[in-house]
């Protein structure tokens, strides 16, 4: 891992994309060159915003681990089609998608990627991994777009409704496996949203672990353990409360700081996790508050840097490791 990306280019690049979305492309494709000498997979942040208010410097939650040329999506945010087209992956490709949790967040697009890549074109079984209720919201998914869909079929989109398969997971559990990844799973603190699951892709040549939205939680560190790239959460709590009591989001900070601490990680106790795992990198993606002009990186990083000594990276959408 450390050959692909040195502690000092991830801190680099973590710095030079600070809040510039619009920066990412290259120097996340840079690292990407770096990284694609040596490795099958590649991890792409496409959005990494925390919370379901849209906002104008990052993309809502989306990741994609590629291997070979296979995509897998963790989660679909608003804005995901729209962030994989600008990664260059066909979203007719995406066959594989798995939902953490039931937040629209995480969930906005997930119709949207079937719909979209049937009519990009995709071909074959598309297998989707998530809590309960995934099955219903597919077909009420499905009831919704009929005539849509039906109106596109009479103009040569080839049928697809039968083609998606829906895995409802509720425990703890091997999600998934082929021939370029293992997928499994932890159930991590996010009530009242439960279950709600962090995942752990094995591939070929490195694993890397999501931690989904969470509070702070053992056991990722324990479904992480050695992992090559942590992928987690982070919330500043100090900087959104203060962002509160000036009156952001028209919220009582009372009520609201306690679901954020109780559900939500701060970036120290992120680097414990961290620790606790000896991840070989921790990544902050799903990164809050929101706030304009953005949190700067510094931030993140020295809070995390008390609890973790490892390579830190806060990701900008479209990074790519
Ligand atoms: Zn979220
Ligand atoms: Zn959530």
């Amino acid at each position: 891992m450390s050959s692909m990306i040195t502690r000092r280019g991830a801190l680099q690049g973590a710095s030079a994309l600070s809040g510039l979305a619009i920066a990412g492309s290259s120097v996340s494709s840079a690292i990407a060159q770096d990284g694609a000498k040596k490795s099958r997979s590649k991890l792409i942040l496409l959005g990494t915003s925390a919370g379901s208010p849209p906002n104008p410097f990052r993309s809502a939650c989306a990741n994609l681990v590629v291997v070979d040329d296979t995509p897998y999506l963790i989660d679909c945010g608003a804005g995901t089609c729209r962030q994989i087209a600008m990664s260059g992956v066909p979203v007719a490709n995406v066959r594989h998608i798995f939902i953490t949790h039931h937040h629209s967040d995480h969930t906005a697009d997930y119709g949207n990627v079937l719909q979209l890549g049937a009519g990009a074109g995709r071909l074959g079984r598309v297998d989707a991994f998530g809590p309960p209720p995934l099955q219903q919201m597919t077909e009420r998914f499905f009831d919704m777009i009929r005539p849509e869909m039906e109106n596109r079929i009479k103009d040569g989109v080839r049928p697809y409704e039968k083609d998606i398969h829906v895995h409802e997971i509720s425990t703890e559990t091997l999600v998934h496996q082929d021939a370029l990844v293992k997928v499994t799973s932890a159930l991590v603190e996010h009530l009242p949203t439960y279950p709600a699951f962090a995942y752990r892709f094995d591939t070929p040549d490195r694993s890397i672990t999501f931690s989904g939205d969470t509070g702070y939680c053992e056991a990722v560190a324990k479904l992480g353990k050695d992992t090559d790239i942590l992928v987690h959460e982070v919330q500043h709590m100090t900087i959104m409360e203060e962002y509160l009591r000036k009156g952001g989001r028209n919220r009582d900070p009372g009520p609201f700081m306690k679901h954020m601490r109780e559900t939500h990680t701060s970036p120290e106790d992120a680097g414990k996790i961290a620790t606790m795992a000896n991840a070989r990198m921790l990544v902050f993606s799903h990164i809050g508050p929101q706030t304009n002009p953005p949190i700067p990186d510094a931030a993140f990083i020295d809070a995390a840097r008390q609890t973790y000594s490892g390579p830190i990276v806060v990701a900008s959408d479209l990074m790519t490791l």
